[in-house]
C-alpha cells in the first residue's frame, strides 16, 4: 500500500510534554539529553485508547522512557540524581504533532536572530501548547532550514520540524499572500517533476500542492490532476508524503485523482464533501487536517465565520465517522491564533476527546511512520476526558529528556 512507503527522517530518543494538568511524552529527540527526569504522581495515558495509570512514576533517562510504574513499586526506581517533577494533579500524554504550521509571521532572520528570541517565539507558538513535532507546510525554505538546523543542534530548544516544499498552479498566486512574494508555480507536469526533485534534493520531507488557489472575487485557480500526479510520483519515489490545499471541490477531486496523501484543510465554502469524494478519500487512505479555527479568521462577519466553522466541522464529522484518518493542524504561523483550545472545542463537535488525542499523537506517528512515537509505554482534578480544552493547558513540554517549555 502506498502509505506504507511514506517515511520521514527517523530520530531517536523520547520526548515528553507536561501540560498544566497534563504531561506529554513522545519519542523524537535528535540530541538525547543526559539528564534523568522523574515525573511523580501523574495520571498517565499510555495511548488514547489504553486504560490510564493513576498516580504513576515516570522516569526518563538519556531521552528515553526508562520506567513507567505505579507509585510505591516505582519509587525505588527513581535515581537519586533525577530531577523530580511533582506531577500530582496533572496528566501525561504523548508529545503532540501539529501537522499544519508555518514559520511565516514574525520568523524572518532565523539564521541570525538571538537563540533566546527564537526560543521564546517557539514557546509562544508551539511548545507551550505541547507540540514536539510540527509540519511546516510552506514558508521561506532557507529560513526554516536555518531554524531547523539551530533546533537540531540543541542550540535552540524546540520541536522537531518537518518541511513540505510548495507548488502553485500557473497564475495561482493566492490573494492572501503578499504580491511581491515569489511563489513557485508548476505550469506543466514536467515543471512539477523538476520542482519536486529540487525539494527532495534540498532535504525537505514532503511536498504541498495548491490544487486550488484562492483568488478573492475571481474564480479559484485549480491545478491540473496530471500536474498533481507528476509531483506525487516524484515525492513517493522518495518515500515522502504530499499535502494538498484544496480550496474547492475541483481542488479536492484533482488532488485525489493525482494521489495526494493529505488534504491540508476542509472546504467549508462548499458546505460538504460529496459522497464520491468521501468514498475515494477512504479508499485511498487520504488523511484530513480540519483547521477549523482558521475559518474564524478568514471572514470578518461573525455569523459567516461561524457558518464556515460549522460546515468544516460537518465535513470533519462526515469523514471521521466514515473511518477516515484525521491529523490535527491549525495553520498557526500563517495565523497568529496560537491558543489551541478553540480548535479542540470545534473538533469536539465531530469527534470524542480520545479521537482528538489520537489526531495529535498516534495518528500522525502511524501515518508518517514514526512508529516509536505517539505513545507512552514500558492529575486527577483535570482530565481531557472531562474537558477537551485541558489538552491546551500545558505545564511541561519535554523532548528527548529536555524540558523545552515549562509553565
Ligand atoms: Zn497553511
Amino acid at each position: 500500500m502506498r502509505r506504507a512507503r511514506l517515511r520521514v527522517k527517523s530520530h531517536t530518543g523520547f520526548v515528553p510534554i507536561v501540560v498544566a494538568f497534563l504531561l506529554l511524552l513522545s519519542r523524537v529527540a535528535s540530541a538525547a539529553h543526559h539528564e534523568v527526569l522523574a515525573c511523580v504522581g501523574a495520571k498517565v495515558y499510555p495511548s488514547p485508547t489504553a486504560v490510564p495509570l493513576e498516580d504513576a512514576v515516570l522516569v526518563i533517562e538519556d531521552g528515553k522512557i526508562q520506567a513507567l510504574t505505579p507509585r510505591g513499586g516505582g519509587h525505588r526506581d527513581v535515581p537519586g540524581s533525577a530531577v523530580k517533577l511533582d506531577c500530582t494533579g496533572k496528566f501525561v500524554v504523548a508529545g503532540f504533532w501539529n501537522s499544519h504550521v508555518h514559520f511565516e509571521n514574525g520568523w524572518a532572520h532565523a539564521a541570525t536572530a538571538p537563540a533566546s528570541e527564537l526560543e521564546t517565539h517557539l514557546q509562544e507558538m508551539l511548545t507551550r501548547w505541547g507540540f514536539t513535532t510540527v509540519w511546516d507546510l510552506g514558508s521561506e525554505t532557507g529560513n526554516t532550514l536555518a531554524l531547523r538546523a539551530r533546533v537540531d543542534s540543541g542550540e535552540v530548544p524546540g520541536p522537531r520540524i518537518l518541511m513540505a516544499g510548495n507548488m502553485f498552479p500557473k497564475n495561482g498566486h493566492p490573494v492572501y499572500l503578499p504580491p511581491e512574494m515569489q511563489l513557485p508555480e508548476a505550469a506543466t507536469p514536467g515543471a512539477a517533476r523538476q520542482l519536486a526533485e529540487r525539494y527532495m534534493g534540498l532535504g525537505l520531507d514532503g511536498v504541498k500542492l495548491f490544487t486550488g488557489a484562492y483568488m478573492g472575487a475571481r474564480p479559484v485557480i485549480n491545478m491540473d490532476s496530471a500536474i498533481v500526479q507528476a509531483a506525487v510520483k516524484v515525492a513517493h519515489a522518495h518515500d515522502k508524503p504530499v499535502f494538498a490545499h484544496p480550496q474547492n471541490h475541483i481542488g479536492v477531486d484533482n488532488a485525489l485523482a493525482g494521489g495526494v496523501d493529505i488534504l491540508a484543510h476542509t472546504i467549508p465554502t462548499e458546505g460538504s464533501f460529496t459522497e464520491a469524494e468521501l468514498q475515494r478519500m477512504k479508499q485511498q487512505h487520504t488523511a484530513l487536517i480540519p483547521t477549523l479555527s482558521l475559518w474564524t479568521t478568514v471572514v470578518e462577519d461573525r455569523a459567516a465565520a461561524a457558518g464556515l466553522v460549522q460546515a468544516g466541522a460537518n465535513e470533519l464529522k462526515s469523514y471521521f465517522s466514515n473511518g477516515g484518518t484525521i491529523l490535527f493542524g491549525t495553520d498557526v504561523g500563517f495565523t497568529t491564533k496560537y491558543d489551541t483550545g478553540q480548535e479542540y472545542e470545534f473538533m469536539a463537535r465531530a469527534m470524542g476527546w480520545s479521537d482528538i488525542l489520537a489526531s495529535l499523537t498516534t495518528n500522525p506517528s502511524r501515518f508518517f511512520e514514526a512508529a516509536t512515537k505517539g505513545r507512552i509505554e514500558k492529575g486527577m482534578d483535570a482530565d481531557p476526558a472531562t474537558d477537551v480544552r485541558n489538552l491546551s493547558k500545558v505545564a511541561y513540554t519535554i523532548r528527548g529528556g529536555r524540558i523545552i517549555y515549562r509553565e
